[in-house]
């Protein structure tokens, strides 16, 4: 017999599935023609119950959202896979209280229409010591607005350095040519200095931009020239000079034992007409591409009809004000999940290790190890850490069956074991790694 003679009709299949299932009777069809398409494309013999319960995994699958909590082990502090920063407590509360109707572009004391940069333009100004602010996307939009208002049609200069590639598809060249504007390179990719950025000054020249290297390091015989001198240049000659920092700290990383990363408010003082930078890496909020600077230019931000297309929305925008709001208020260490993690101490770390492998008991152990940053900063630095450990025969196994938890967990496989770090994971994330790992353990025993 032709095994489709057994596959039930569409009308059939889904009448067995209705009362199965909460989803809308269209979805039930669409998903039933999908899985019997399927099933004939393989020419299975399929009974009508495999049929059915094929429906309704399907129906399961497609009704789950694939954006899943995680717990962060892996010790890459910045995952940008994972979301980059987590944030804090406030961030959290004010994204929350901004889901419903806002004063986002109202102004309520005139009860007029109010200004959406507004919110934010005053809290980045006191604590880079810029003229003004304002939020976009994410630094990629921050960088093609830049370039699109203030420079398209003209040429922009370039260290050879600094042409870079972020990551994610973000490289210097690419978006210069998106923007209209011209890339003229100057000096090598290892020393430019400031006389290579003058030789290169023309009618045409709109801006010299500086990016930052975030994701790598160039050690050894490398020059690149001091801002002050390069903004002294810029102005000297009536043209900009923007400073595309990548991670912007606010706070001296320094103080955690990692390499010195640009700070905000440096780059602002060195004299850069514009700076942008990311609000998801080290400053620690939600994704935003923040940029400070000159009145003027930002400006001409503001009224470009690009602004229009990459602006940010009003959760974002409550999440960031909150996020700057600790730093105003000096309780950032205290308050913002990435900047505890770099604070705290390895004892402390430890502690936390040996707590969860007390209530877990045998295979489980502690054992030292490093974390990174991540996100593209920092990439040579590591801190030391913590890690709770699971040797096992198969690592693989264990790390797909806690990918499948909820939360799920990610860590990493090193010497035939299952590591979770303690550092990329918050204290009040503790409790449900717990609960994961007994289901682990649990899952290593059986198999
Ligand atoms: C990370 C980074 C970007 C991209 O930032 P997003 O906010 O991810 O778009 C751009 N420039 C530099 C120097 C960066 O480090």
């Amino acid at each position: 017999m032709h095994p489709f003679r057994s596959l039930p009709s569409i009308d059939a299949l889904v009448s067995l599935v209705a009362p199965l299932t909460p989803a809308p009777r269209s979805l039930i069809v669409s998903v039933s023609r999908t899985v019997l398409a399927d099933i004939r494309e393989a020419g299975l013999a399929v009974d009508g119950a495999t049929c059915v319960a094929r429906v309704v995994g399907a129906l399961n699958q497609f009704l789950t959202p694939t954006l899943r909590p995680v717990l962060n082990g892996t010790g890459v502090l910045l995952q940008t896979n994972l979301g980059r920063a987590p944030l804090s407590d406030a961030a959290r509360a004010a994204m929350q209280a901004a889901a419903g109707g806002v004063s986002i572009e109202y102004d309520l004391t005139r009860g007029s229409r109010g200004e959406r940069n507004r919110h934010l333009s005053p809290l980045l100004a006191l604590l880079t010591g810029a003229q003004a602010g304002i939020a976009v996307n994410n630094t990629a939009a921050a960088v093609l607005l830049i370039l699109t208002a203030l420079a398209a049609g003209r040429e922009v200069i370039v260290s050879r350095g600094e042409a870079v590639e972020i990551g994610g598809g973000f490289r210097i060249p690419d978006v210069l040519r998106q923007s209209g504007a011209t890339l003229v390179e100057v000096g090598t990719t290892n020393r430019t200095y400031v006389r290579d950025y003058e030789a290169a000054i023309t009618e045409r020249t709109a801006m010299i931009l500086c990016v930052h290297t975030s994701n790598f390091r160039q050690m050894g015989f490398v020059h690149t020239p001091d801002k002050h001198e390069l903004a002294a240049l810029a102005h000297r000659h009536g043209i900009l000079l923007v400073d595309d920092i990548g991670s912007g700290a606010l706070v001296d990383v320094a103080r955690y034992g990692l390499s010195a990363e640009p700070q905000v408010p440096d780059h602002v003082a060195a004299g850069a007409d514009l700076v942008c930078f990311s609000g998801d890496k080290l400053l620690g909020g939600p994704q935003a591409g923040l940029i400070v600077g000159n009145t003027a230019c930002i400006e001409r931000l503001a009224k470009h009809p690009l602004m229009r297309a990459v602006r940010l929305d009003k959760i974002s925008i409550a999440g960031i004000h909150a996020t700057l709001l600790s730093y105003v208020m000096q309780r950032a260490e205290a308050e913002i999940p990435i900047l505890q993690m770099m604070a705290t101490s390895t004892d402390a770390l430890e502690q936390r290790a040996r707590t969860l492998q007390h209530h877990l008991g045998a295979p489980w152990d502690v054992r030292a190890t490093t974390s990174t940053i991540g996100g593209g900063a920092l990439p040579t630095d590591t801190l030391p850490s913590w890690a709770l450990v699971l040797p096992c025969r198969h690592p693989d196994a264990i790390s797909a069956s806690a990918r499948t938890l909820n939360p799920a967990l990610v860590g990493r496989i090193r010497e035939d074991s299952f590591w979770i770090d303690m550092r990329s994971l918050m204290p009040v994330e503790d409790s449900h790694v717990l609960l994961c790992c007994q289901q682990l353990a649990y899952d290593s025993n059986v198999s």
